[in-house]
């Protein structure tokens, strides 16, 4: 994504609007730079730090938190679920790296109209500077040009969960709703222009179903049009095309209409959610783009054998992993659905006695695939509270019965408890509902 004015909001920069928002938040509620009081933390940076998910050290910097092994695991989980949903929608995912030659963010247009938003280049000698990169599609543009393409590849979907940089002040930055080190799941379609509506449809219905799986609500959806007054690239034919295929994808869909709000270089859809302290961000993005297509001087061959330009749509399900869990937390109170709960499973002997039951059935688990841990020290109780403090979706409670003839009593987090089940069963009902990525804790039917 490539935003334009420092106004513009694309899913990948600014975390607030200046409008407001769908349900009436003010205005300056809703801009990123409203300062967080002590009243509002049921944010994430409390559950965050509570739950040991991430850190901010002032000695990283700011702005440049530290994923804890639990907000790692949590994050890995949504990772290989995005990854896979991707996949199976016939994405290709790639690895680029972070930082490129300065003349790679010339040509792209970053240092011309972003410069103010990225670190200073690092010059290693007179001709050789390096910068920190602030989107991805420079180098997925790369990845198209890597060798001719022909009509048959395409829509040609290339997809990265990678890193980026923008140089935030650090008086705006704060836990992980607005960092300086971003993670986006980002990806550019490369498709002719008459295959760019059912490109966009798709993409819209991966958005809903990836919401679905993560517990995202959004609160609105945004067609983001040209507005008077603005400098826009591309021909009149091409905008008034891409507004008429945005809107034409979003038939059937609530959306409000956000003139003089588009990228520089086409119209988007936008995404927004709000989080607890009322500010209004994007979360997800479809954005069409006919600039790159030209600076990179992007081409495919045609059925006729003619040569033509692409279309790039660049859109993100879920936006960065940093803006994802911010909402995520707060959103869940820190309690995530069991397929991506830090730990899943606690397994609580009653005392000594069992143990050894219980480090067997925590490694039976593991085996399974679940995060389980076994809780030995203190009393019943406590860890029972412990367990309950952190979140952890089921606790198994192995007593002297329940040693003895290799089952477990199961706890769920939200008070329900099951009478004892053969361990094996109660593998078999976690792994169901984590498979199913419910958000129930118990197997539908
Ligand atoms: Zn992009």
């Amino acid at each position: 994504m490539f935003p334009a004015r420092r106004t513009d909001v694309s899913v990948d920069e600014a975390p607030g609007r200046s409008a407001p928002g769908p349900r009436g938040v003010p205005a300056q509620l809703a801009s990123g730079s409203y300062p967080i009081k002590e009243s509002d933390m049921i944010d994430h940076r409390r559950l965050g730090r509570d739950l040991e998910l991430f850190v901010s050290d002032p000695l990283a910097g700011a702005g440049l938190p530290i994923w804890l092994p639990a907000g790692a695991a949590a994050r890995h989980a949504v990772e290989e679920y995005v990854r896979e949903l991707e996949r199976r929608a016939g994405y290709r995912h790639v690895y680029s790296p972070p930082l490129g030659k300065r003349e790679l963010f010339e040509l792209s247009g970053h240092l011309g109209y972003f410069a103010d938003d990225m670190f200073p280049p690092m010059r290693l000698s007179a001709d050789d500077e390096f910068v920190l990169r602030p989107a991805l599609c420079p180098h997925h543009a790369l990845v198209f040009r890597a060798r001719g393409r022909s009509y048959r590849e395409l829509p040609l979907r290339v997809a990265e969960i990678g890193g980026m940089y923008r140089a935030e002040r650090s008086g705006v930055l704060g836990g992980l709703s607005r960092v300086r080190a971003i993670s986006l799941n980002d990806a550019h379609n490369f498709c002719a222009l008459e295959q760019v509506g059912d490109e966009v449809r798709e993409i819209l219905r991966l958005i809903r179903e990836a919401h679905a799986a993560l517990g995202v609500r959004p609160a609105g959806f945004r067609l983001s049009l040209r507005g008077p007054g603005e400098k826009y690239v591309g021909a009149d034919a091409d905008w008034a095309r891409a507004e008429e295929l945005l809107r034409a994808a979003l038939d059937g869909v609530d959306y409000d209409e956000g003139p003089g709000e588009a990228a520089f270089y086409g119209p988007k859809i936008d995404i927004q959610i709000v989080d607890a302290a009322g500010r209004e961000s994007t979360i997800s993005t479809v954005q069409l783009d006919f600039d790159k297509p030209e600076r990179f001087d992007l081409s495919y061959t045609d059925a006729d054998g003619r040569r033509k330009r692409p279309v790039m749509v660049h859109r993100s399900l879920v936006g960065s992993m940093e803006r994802l869990f911010a909402y995520l937390i707060e959103v869940h109170a820190g309690a995530f659905p069991a397929w991506y709960a830090p730990v899943q499973l606690v397994v609580l002997p009653v005392d000594d006695g069992q143990a050894d039951a219980a480090v067997d059935l925590c490694g039976r688990a593991e085996a399974a695939g679940l995060r389980a841990e076994v809780d030995l020290a203190g009393s019943l109780g406590a860890r029972i509270r412990d367990a309950s403090r952190r979140k952890v979706p089921y606790v198994g409670v192995v007593g002297r019965r329940e040693a003895a003839d290799g089952s477990v009593a199961l706890r769920l987090r939200d008070g329900r408890g099951l009478d004892p089940l053969p361990a094996a069963g109660a593998l078999a009902l976690i792994g169901a509902v984590v498979a199913a990525r419910s958000a129930d804790l118990l197997p539908a039917g």
